[in-house]
């Protein structure tokens, strides 16, 4: 049985008026909170984050890869391809690496498994396309990557924040680089 004031309530629409002039007053007085991405806002991606590959170069600026196999050996997704030949002082030669970016969960196990910290994954994402082919990557274009993503002054925090040498935690490969998965573990 109603009472009297929520029979008055009922007959005037008291409670869908207080809500429509809750809506209005949120349509007319608060600021959209969506972001126009990418036309005005970019958003930056988060620390860490596993975005488009890089072929590692040492300070000569040559290509840190020895061709070993590893990171594709360790691939789930098997998106790494690699082809090898010998040098002339019999030395083992890169001739193609290539990821197959579609394919890629970005687990981060490829650079895990490298033992010579020659494989890393950028904070890079911007780089959807209606090509398929444009997402295949090949040697030059991971050694460019390199150059645009961390060369110099730009991966010193990536590096700081999520890489370690695994060599003090696992006595391996001097210079053996890692994945941190957490910022604050040290
Ligand atoms: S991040 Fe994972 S899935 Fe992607 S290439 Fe590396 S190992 Fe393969
Ligand atoms: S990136 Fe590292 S693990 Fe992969 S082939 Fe090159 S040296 Fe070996």
């Amino acid at each position: 049985m109603k009472t009297g004031k929520e029979f008055i309530k009922t007959i005037f629409f008291v409670e869908l008026i207080k809500g429509m002039a809750f809506t209005l007053k949120t349509l007319l007085f608060t600021p959209p909170v969506t972001r126009r991405y990418p036309n005005k806002v970019k958003v930056p991606a988060q620390p860490g984050f596993r975005g488009l590959h890089a072929l590692a170069k040492n300070e000569e600026g040559k290509m840190k890869c020895v061709g070993c196999g590893l990171c594709g050996a360790y691939c789930p997704s098997k998106c790494i391809y690699i082809y090898t030949s010998e040098g002339e002082d019999h030395t083992k030669v890169v001739d193609r690496y290539e990821i197959e970016t579609p394919r890629c969960i970005y687990c981060g196990f490829c650079v895990e498994a490298c033992p010579f910290g020659a494989i890393t994954l950028s904070e890079h994402y911007e780089y959807s396309t209606y090509s398929r082919d444009s997402l295949y990557m090949t040697k030059d274009k991971l050694l460019e990557n390199w150059d645009k993503y961390f060369a110099g002054e730009k991966g010193k925090r990536y590096f700081r924040d999520f890489w370690r040498p695994k060599t003090t935690d696992f006595k391996g490969y001097e210079g053996q680089a890692m994945f941190k998965g957490n910022k604050n573990e040290k």
